[in-house]
């Protein structure tokens, strides 16, 4: 028996226990309690937003490359404790420990790239009509930045939103998922060693429904960084409007992945066992739905069947286990109603379709399911967790249609060896992201967004970093 694992806010510099309104947290591999961890409530929320105000204006001043030294005494802070952080995330999430070390490894090295922006945040010059004037345009920090995060990335999310925002001159209130508390406050941990100035760093816990509301619609606060679904995306969205606070929301997807004919196979299926291992299917990017060219249909079903069936599902601390657990019970249920719903519609699973009894863990086989069609709910909605369906098509243009048909807009992919083809699918896919003959992972210097019911901006790359910046012109006559 293992202790209580500890959480505490951190507001302006300090480190804040509570013990009111707690919340438990429970390893989902084990349907045990890991610990609990409080809500900080309108009162401590309002103070870590007005902590984050009052340090921002001297954090703006600094220049940026003496910001970027904290961003790496955080990385390296990162790096020193990592087999103690990826074993928390692995317990408090249920993913493998080996993708919890990669989590914890991806997040330094996203702090030390947007480090080296420091010296790269460029305005311009532009010629104006007027004689004798000049126009100059600067990128300005935001201000106080809310950022809102998610349980199935849970610290590599931090340093996504950390990282961009306070190399730009952002201060940052950071709103962990309420079921992923306790990675969080190690990253707080080591945000104090770094010696980070006082408010320009915030950690509060708590539901959506009272810190996450708070902070929405403060109006302190002068930028929502959201990644989450796009049910609370558009509450978020409507709650926002209220000051016509900048939103960034990075939502949930349904990625739709192709197969040719003349595809290489093997790699297909490689890439979409790793789609559906990978944090258990519970990836805003990996593939939900693929739609493969009729003459190799039966073959790929039998070798994704084949595949599917060697992988072994378990304890996420133990190396011999290829998949991890869902992050609740309700995830286990949710799946299961998705399976009976399509099955009732004339949908057949052709391996998997259950999981564990409630008390023996959040487990769910891997699961293919073929002939599904309209009205099904897993073709509707988001599945997040490690299912497939495959259905047949005639052509690329037929799967391009169908990929195309979703309320959902962030990645896709495509398997093919032909250019041409590869080429009409990437300007005809009407998603953020599409990824051709390659598993789902996006890179730090890419640009990760969605559209439609995705979400609005995007993380990563350069054009990540400007989301945290307004652009202010000044027209100087001389
Ligand atoms: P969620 O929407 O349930 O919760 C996300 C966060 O929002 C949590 O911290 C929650 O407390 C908070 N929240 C919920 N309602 C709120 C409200 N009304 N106001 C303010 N805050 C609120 O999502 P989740 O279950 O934690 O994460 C899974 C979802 O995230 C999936 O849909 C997935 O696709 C999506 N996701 C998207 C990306 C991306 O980059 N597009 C990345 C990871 C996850």
């Amino acid at each position: 028996m293992t202790s209580s694992l500890q959480f505490q806010h951190f507001i302006d510099g300090q480190f804040i226990a509570s013990a009111d309104n707690l919340i438990d947290v429970i390893n989902p591999a084990t349907e045990q309690s890991l610990g609990a961890a409080p809500d900080a409530g309108a009162a401590l929320t309002d103070s870590a937003i007005g902590a984050a105000r009052a340090a921002q204006d001297a954090w703006a001043a600094q220049p940026a490359i003496a910001r970027a030294q904290y961003l790496r005494r955080i990385a390296a802070g990162i790096r020193e404790a990592a087999p103690q952080i990826a074993n928390v995330i692995a317990r408090e999430q249920g993913k493998l420990l080996a993708l919890a070390q990669l989590e914890v490894g991806l997040a330094a090295e996203y702090l030390d790239y947007y480090a080296e922006w420091a010296r790269r945040i460029e305005g311009e010059i532009i010629s104006s009509d007027r004689p004798g004037e000049n126009m100059f345009l600067f990128r300005r920090p935001m201000g106080v930045v809310a950022g809102i995060l998610p349980w199935n990335f849970p610290f590599f999310m931090i340093a996504r939103k950390v990282a961009p925002a306070l190399i730009t001159g952002n201060t940052i209130v950071i709103k962990p998922s309420e079921e992923t508390p306790f990675c969080a406050y190690e990253f707080a941990r080591i945000v104090e060693s770094a010696g980070l100035p006082p408010g320009v760093f915030n950690l509060v816990n708590g539901l959506g429904s009272t810190v996450g509301q708070q902070l929405v619609t403060s109006a302190a606060v002068d930028m929502i960084s959201f990644t989450g679904s796009s049910g609370a995306g558009s509450t978020i969205m409507a709650n926002a409007a209220r000051n016509v606070t900048k939103l960034s929301l990075e939502l949930g997807g349904k990625a739709p992945s192709i197969v040719l004919a003349d595809a290489n196979l093997d790699l297909a299926v490689a890439a979409l066992r790793w789609a559906k291992t990978m944090n258990t299917g519970q990836a805003c990017n990996c593939s939900e739905r693929v739609y493969v060219q009729r003459s190799v249909y039966e073959r790929f079903c039998e070798q994704l069947r084949a595949d599917f069936a060697t992988i072994r599902m378990g304890d996420p601390l133990a190396e011999s286990s290829d998949m991890g657990s869902l992050i609740n019970r309700a995830a286990v249920e949710r799946l299961t109603r998705q399976v009976d719903d399509a099955r009732g519609k004339g949908a057949e699973v052709l391996i998997g379709g259950k999981g564990h009894e409630a008390g023996a863990g959040c487990f769910f086989e891997p699961t293919i399911l073929i002939n599904t069609g309209p009205g099904m709910d897993v073709l509707e909605r988001e599945i997040f967790g490690p299912m497939l369906l495959i259905e047949p098509v005639d052509d690329l243009d037929q799967a391009i249609a169908l990929s195309n048909d979703s309320e959902y807009g962030l990645t896709s992919s495509i398997f093919t060896n032909d250019l041409n083809s590869a080429m009409r699918a990437v300007s005809r896919l009407k998603f953020g992201e599409t990824y051709v003959n390659r598993e789902n992972f996006e890179a730090i210097q890419g640009f990760h967004a969605g559209v439609r019911r995705s979400g609005i901006g995007g993380a990563d790359g350069k054009h990540g970093l400007y989301e945290y910046t307004h652009t202010q012109v000044a027209y100087i006559q001389s």
